[in-house]
């Protein structure tokens, strides 16, 4: 085995300690509790100080590890950080992906964890804190849940998305498909197209915080991830379709109706006007639809 494959080995084995035993704890211990609550960009994109508590400590005790690595984090980029992938070692992620659920103690709240390197993600970790489900992925070598390999073969299409920060895209598939769900986090929505749970997942404009642990978890679970267009998937694009074959992939790019969408990586006082004028024409609702 290389040493860079022993490298890559080791950080994945660090990180599962990382954050089950500590970052973890942190989330389910302030779950229940009642939390001070601020808005982002709209009344449906929150963060708690629990997001920024976590954040900082996952990157921190990273940093201590590993000094030269760089960091792509949720909470940096809303203070103002700029998100730059880069052929450098980079951490993307995610503190609490389902911050809505997270506040509403809607009980579907991960935390999401992807390494890059040369900006192609080695390896990707989701946990589903409340579910107590571990989910993660590295580059050829398989994805797993809780340790035991996963393997996508579904086929009746069931369907995941969001409707809550951006909801333009929801209609397309809502008459096609055989059902449609939403968890309120994206990573955790990927993650049932990788269990076989749904068949596919499709969003525009989710951040690559969101989707960047899961989208290598899918792919080494046999699924297939693309742009919403049918091209290549770009992580920077905010716009994913995730699903258990081509086939299914290629009929919802055929129905998704695009909208424009700021790439993640585009300079932060454009996405901040984007932002602004998105705000302006979405209908958001802080209230969380129980449709399952
Ligand atoms: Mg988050």
């Amino acid at each position: 085995m290389s040493r860079r494959r022993l490298y890559r080995l080791s950080v994945t084995s660090q990180t599962h300690t990382l954050f089950v035993a500590h970052e973890t704890s942190v989330i389910l211990s302030a779950f229940q509790q009642q939390k001070e609550v601020r808005l982002k960009s709209s009344p449906a994109d929150l963060v708690t100080e629990t997001d920024q508590q976590v954040e900082k400590m996952l990157i921190s005790a990273i940093r201590r590890k590993y000094p030269q690595h760089r960091f792509i984090g949720e909470e940096s980029v809303a203070a103002g950080e700029a998100v730059e992938l880069t052929d450098s070692p980079t951490w993307i992620i995610d503190p609490i992906d389902g911050t809505v659920n997270f506040v509403h103690r809607f009980p579907f709240v991960a935390v999401s964890i992807a390494f890059t390197v040369n900006k192609q993600t080695e390896f990707g970790i989701v946990y589903s804190c409340v579910e107590d489900k571990l989910f993660h992925a590295q580059r050829g070598r398989g994805a797993y849940l809780n340790g035991k390999p996963l393997c996508s073969d579904i086929h009746r299409c069931v369907v995941v998305t969001e409707i809550g920060a951006e909801s333009r895209s929801i209609t397309c598939c809502v008459l096609l498909c055989y059902s449609v769900r939403a968890l309120g986090t994206a990573a955790v929505d990927m993650c049932q197209v990788a269990t076989g749970g749904a068949d596919a997942y499709y969003h525009i404009g989710m951040h690559c915080w969101d989707i960047a642990a899961s989208t290598i978890i899918v792919l080494e679970a046999g699924g297939v991830v693309m742009d919403t267009d049918g091209s290549e998937f770009d992580m920077m694009s905010r716009k994913v379709i995730a699903a258990s074959s081509s086939a299914v992939a290629n009929g919802i790019a055929q129905v998704v109706q695009a909208f424009p969408c700021r790439r993640d990586n585009e300079a932060a006082s454009k996405r901040k006007c984007d932002t602004q004028s998105e705000r302006a024409v979405a209908q958001p609702t802080a209230c969380v639809l129980h449709e399952l």
